[in-house]
């Protein structure tokens, strides 16, 4: 796992199931915007524990988000 993996899953999982977008978690990871969009996509392959949706909790923008599933 990278760094960068390891900072997205630690931010997803504090924002209390909360969807974010790749802006606001490169921002928050401090990680380039196409490297937080690859990012998000290797992590949405993870069924188990993430699920995408459409608004973000942060900067309230209808885009692709990523939302920590805190019950399976
Ligand atoms: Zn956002």
């Amino acid at each position: 796992m990278s760094a960068t993996e390891h900072a997205v899953r630690r931010v997803l999982k504090e924002a209390g199931g909360d969807a974010l977008c790749a802006a606001c978690l490169a921002l928050a990871c401090e990680a380039t915007l196409t490297a937080m969009r690859e990012r998000i996509e290797t992590l949405l392959l993870d069924h188990e524990h993430f699920r995408c949706g459409v608004i973000c909790g942060s900067c309230g923008r209808t885009v692709v988000t990523i939302v920590y599933r805190n019950s399976p």
